[in-house]
């Protein structure tokens, strides 16, 4: 079985095409990095869950997009 570089979205398995997939992916690769927090406006803000965020520097839990802050 060929394993094919799709990151995280691996898992996913055959059932999704390959374009969901891949932004799948993307989605995720943004999940994880850190955004800017309203409050004290540091990148410290981490995603908790679905459209909420959580500043690790002032402590602030907000809601944002569902996978990107300001969309
Ligand atoms: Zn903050």
């Amino acid at each position: 079985m060929a394993t094919k570089k799709l990151g995280s979205a691996a898992r996913y398995g055959a059932r999704y095409g390959k374009k969901l997939k891949t932004k799948i992916t993307n989605v995720e690769k943004i999940q994880r990095k850190k955004q800017e927090c309203p409050y004290c406006g540091r990148k410290t803000a981490k995603r908790l869950a679905t459209g909420i965020w959580k500043c690790n520097k002032c402590d602030s839990k907000f809601t944002g997009g569902a996978y990107k802050l300001g969309e």
